[in-house]
């Protein structure tokens, strides 16, 4: 079994107290309005999961901020995967300010995240550029000490509610390789909300298109180096792709908790469920892949802790999390028999849940690719 040192089993078992008594009980309804909790939002504040991965001085972790990361969004994930991916996205669309902005820009701007609590969004897909970021097509166009942003970006996480947005734009004819982070601020004249997506689930975070409509931020707020921005983004991965797994991992153990329950007090045929052998087949599946997701989750995010490469191993731990999560919430759901496919089990939420780990910070295609293109690197 995967073990964590001291400092973070005290967080986890902080967190999973909080997760069980302060967000579980508000999960249904948040899935159910489609609205994330303000008590909730403020309860991740207070417990400073929303800047764990600040720099400390700015309230992120001293250390382990990867794991500690993946540790919070897995007990929160357990009861309630929107409230839980609040914090995936305020550490991923923060990433590019933080290891690409300059120290005026970070001085200027991070006292006021943390202190007026903030929300961040990260703008990287469109509608013609989801997988193939290189085919990015909003615009950045230098015009003396601005650059002047254009372009429709989709699928925001945050996007209606954030107050400062990490968006990739083109800077240069040339790919991949053409391609800038810049620091957006909320009221900058011509970014706007476009439509709100209703969605099958997660659905306690709000999403939306967003425009950019001849956009002009100072030089000032170019993140990292110019067309060096998808080198950043693969970085950001590095964070985020162990951060989904272990949301899928939280879904997973969270239908497993409801699963175990039910087969132990539904009878059929006078016996509990869970004395049936092809349910006992169900659990100990749905245990030994949970148990694998876990190794795969700490794993790549002690890697990236350690500040080694750990790209294969951060696709692997969001493929097998993610495709656990869908197997195992799918079987949940059979465990209940009809009742799992009615509103009045949690099961069914996390079912719907479950499947957006499977396609968003890269779709599990490409995760494949990710992990075979690496392999043959390592072995060439
Ligand atoms: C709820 C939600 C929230 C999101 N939040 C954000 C966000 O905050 N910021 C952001 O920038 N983006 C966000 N995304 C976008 C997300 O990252 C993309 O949806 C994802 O990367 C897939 O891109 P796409 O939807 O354009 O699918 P496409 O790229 O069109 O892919 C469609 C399918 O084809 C497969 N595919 C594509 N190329 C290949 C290939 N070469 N080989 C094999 N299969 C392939 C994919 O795996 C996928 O299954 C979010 C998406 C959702 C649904």
């Amino acid at each position: 079994m995967f073990t964590h040192n001291e400092e973070i089993r005290i967080a986890a078992d902080t967190i999973r107290q909080a997760a069980r008594e302060r967000i579980a009980p508000l999960a249904a309804s948040i899935d159910a309005t489609g609205e994330l909790n303000q008590e909730v939002t403020t309860l991740l504040w207070d417990l400073g999961l929303m800047t764990l991965v600040f720099p400390a001085e700015h309230g992120g972790a001293e250390q382990s901020q990867g794991t500690l990361l993946c540790t919070a969004v897995e007990e929160i994930a357990r009861h309630c995967a929107s409230s839980a991916l609040m914090l995936i996205i305020q550490a991923v669309g923060s990433y590019p300010l933080l290891h690409g902005g300059s120290k005026e820009l970070l001085d200027r701007v991070l006292p006021r995240i943390v202190a007026e609590r903030e929300l961040a969004a990260y703008l990287v897909s469109e509608p013609g550029a989801g997988s193939d970021v290189g085919n990015i097509r909003t615009t950045a166009v230098r015009d003396g000490n601005h650059y002047v942003i254009s372009g429709t970006k989709c699928f925001s996480t945050n996007g209606p509610i954030a107050s400062f947005y990490t968006v990739l734009a083109r800077t240069s004819e040339n790919g991949r390789n053409g391609l800038t982070f810049f620091l957006v601020e909320r009221d900058t004249p011509g970014f706007s909300v476009g439509k709100i997506e209703k969605k099958l689930g997660q659905r306690g975070s709000k999403t939306s298109e967003m425009y950019l409509d001849e956009v002009r931020v100072p030089v000032g707020n170019l993140l990292g180096e110019e067309n060096k921005g998808f080198n950043l983004a693969m970085k950001d991965f590095d964070m985020s792709r162990p951060a989904i797994g272990a949301q899928a991992l939280g879904i997973a153990e969270g239908a497993f908790d409801q699963m175990l329950r039910h087969a132990r007090e539904r009878k059929t045929f006078g016996q509990a469920l869970c004395e049936h052998q092809m349910i006992q087949q169900i659990i100990a599946d749905s245990a030994t892949a949970i148990e694998a997701a876990r190794g795969l989750v700490y794993r790549s995010a002690a890697l990236y802790d350690q500040g080694q490469r750990n790209t294969k191993l951060a696709s692997m731990a969001k493929l097998f999390a993610s495709d656990a999560a869908m197997k195992i919430t799918t079987d949940a759901i059979q465990v209940f028999g009809g009742y799992g496919y009615m509103q009045d089990y949690p099961v069914e939420r996390m079912f719907r849940d479950a499947k957006l780990t499977q396609i968003f910070e890269g779709a599990n295609q490409i995760q494949r690719l990710v992990i075979a293109r690496e392999i043959l690197k390592e072995t060439a």
